[in-house]
């Protein structure tokens, strides 16, 4: 995914990303009802008859569109995707969980910090970025039993978190929105 548009619920609850096109097309039908950020591109239309101008409509980085949009919007699935370890490697910024170093993705692999032949699940709270030498030294074994320690403690994220895990091409505007949606969860979660 390159440049995509946050689109949010009229409420501003994150719906997923869109595609600029897609976005273009929102605001066409007028189902855009407030935006927020930074223009980020401009898609100019046919010329009206009646005003002899050509329309022009300007697609912000963050809209929030009236009534349901179950098509296009591109949005993570909950659970940790199954081969695709890019959101577990984002969550954890390509840090391997053992050693500490960091590595570029070809090096890291997936750990499950239960082996799955002791049960493990493979779930976000039991897996954990490992360079590829950690994971070979650890092996069928929990960390106890491999005298490792886990430098971190992995989670599940929340919708907004898995939207910036999932969007490599995030824009600062799109990240502050989400980033402060992602906060005050957190916080009614502690509170709850
Ligand atoms: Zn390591």
């Amino acid at each position: 995914m390159s440049l995509a548009i946050l689109a949010l619920d009229s409420g501003g609850q994150p719906k997923g990303w869109m595609t600029p096109e897609t976005a273009a097309c929102q605001y066409a039908r007028g189902n855009v009802v407030w935006a927020l950020g930074q223009v980020i591109c401009t898609f100019r239309g046919g010329i009206s008859r009646r005003t002899g101008e050509r329309s022009v409509i300007e697609v912000a980085s963050i809209i929030a569109c009236d009534g349901e949009h179950r098509h296009n919007v591109w949005n993570p699935v909950s659970a940790l995707p199954g081969r695709d370890n890019r959101m577990l490697f984002a969550r954890d910024r390509n840090i391997c969980c053992y050693c500490g170093g960091v590595f570029p993705e070809s090096e890291l692999t997936r750990d499950h910090i239960v082996p799955r032949s002791q049960g493990g699940r493979d779930t976000w709270e039991n897996c954990v970025t490992a360079c590829r030498r950690c994971n070979l030294d650890k092996a069928g074994r929990t960390p106890e039993q491999a005298g490792l320690k886990l430098l971190y403690v992995p989670y599940r994220p929340v919708k907004s978190e898995k939207l910036i895990l999932a969007n490599r091409h995030i824009l600062a505007d799109q990240m502050e929105y989400l980033l402060a949606l992602a906060k005050s969860h957190r916080t009614r979660l502690r509170a709850a």
